[in-house]
């Protein structure tokens, strides 16, 4: 089958594109530059057949028209994805649901004959952290109640984690009432992963430019982080490669058509980064060390992301913390040289 990922040359979706091409389908990628699609050409070179179609900005109507053509699923994961230096949510907001939308409808026009569309959706779609206290187990049933009307409330003073939270929330919505409206021949599946960590394999050539979630690990391990940001409970996290994997099992497994799945392999905290830090990368210095081996207690007052029901239904198996933060924080140093 020929399958294409848009926003080829992110962080998750270089990976979904690799994955693909190791299991023998052919990938047809969107990038937003020639120099990106050659990098990937590059880095595919010998896995299977790959080849880019430029698409500069996911908001113009009909950019999709001519990449959507010829191919049987559609990955969809282009999306701007930062919280800092937000000025306008609707920076977010326009890509996130113009993006979901202008390319279901240039799969109607365009191309009859495919048969599945995942997106990625996020944990942003599912949680309501201003309404519900911690902690609070998530199953795909929820719907985050707070960041719309946050938005909506406080317009241009509602920047940054509430606007990105936002925009997720509605490009999902924006797929289910596309397929509710539109009817189409063809079928859907959101995954919702929480924070995605793992090895970086697109282009960075600047730990500046690294997308946001790898950007996190990085500061934890290059000595930017300082005791009193200890214990650090963040959220949950999942491994990059097994939420490509999961982009691909939602496109081939039947039972996936009209599900949302939540792809988390346990919760994070600053303290299990360090802790990682001090006994794989004992060589790196200026990392705090707070309490050793007390994680589990930190991450009992974090909210949970129930995700059997991607075991069950797609057979994700997660990777441990351990490996994952250690391929991380490996890949970045090979790649940015040892801080
Ligand atoms: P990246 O920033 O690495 O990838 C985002 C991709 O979208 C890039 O290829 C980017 O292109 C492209 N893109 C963004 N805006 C536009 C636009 N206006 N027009 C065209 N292309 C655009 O981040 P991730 O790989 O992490 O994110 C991929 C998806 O996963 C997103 O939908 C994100 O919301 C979702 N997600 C990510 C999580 C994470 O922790 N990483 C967690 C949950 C969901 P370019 O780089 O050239 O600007």
């Amino acid at each position: 089958d020929f399958i294409l990922v848009t926003g080829a040359s992110g962080f998750i979706a270089s990976h979904t594109a690799k994955q693909l091409l190791q299991q023998g389908y052919r990938v047809r990628g969107t990038v937003r530059s020639e120099a990106k699609g050659e990098y990937l050409k590059k880095i595919f070179q010998g896995l299977g057949e790959f080849e880019y179609a430029i698409v500069e900005d996911i908001t113009t109507d009909g950019v999709f028209d001519e990449a959507v053509k010829g191919v049987d699923g559609v990955a969809h994961l282009a999306s701007p994805f930062y919280t800092e230096g937000v000025k306008d949510p609707q920076e977010l907001i326009g890509p996130a649901t113009k993006g979901t939308t202008g390319i279901l409808k240039s799969i109607q026009k365009n191309n009859p004959s495919v048969k599945r569309v995942v997106i990625t959706s996020s944990v942003a779609a599912v949680m309501s952290t201003d309404s519900r206290k911690s902690p609070v187990v998530y199953t795909e049933d929820d719907w985050n109640q707070d960041s719309i009307p946050h938005v909506e409330e406080k317009g241009l003073e509602s920047a940054g984690g509430h606007a990105y939270q936002a925009s997720k929330t509605l490009a999902e919505k924006a797929l289910w009432k596309f397929i509710e409206d539109e009817k189409p021949s063809w079928d859907a599946a959101a995954i919702n992963p929480p924070l995605v960590l793992g090895e970086v394999i697109h282009q960075v050539d600047d730990p500046e430019k690294l997308n946001t979630s790898v950007a996190y690990i990085w500061k934890w391990s290059t000595g930017q982080k300082s005791e009193s940001d200890l214990p650090g409970p963040m959220g949950s996290w999942v491994d990059v490669k097994d939420v490509a994997n999961a982009h691909i099992r939602a496109l081939e497994v039947p039972e996936a058509a009209g599900n949302r799945f939540l792809t988390s392999a346990g919760n994070l905290t600053g303290q299990g980064i360090v802790d990682v830090v001090h006994s794989k990368f004992p060589e790196i210095k200026n990392v705090p060390v707070g309490k050793p081996g007390t994680h589990d207690e930190v991450a009992k007052n974090l909210s949970k992301f129930n995700s059997e029901k991607s075991t069950k239904v797609l057979g994700i198996k997660y990777k441990s913390f351990e490996d994952s933060a250690t391929e991380t924080i490996q890949g970045l140093r090979a790649r940015f040289g040892k801080p």
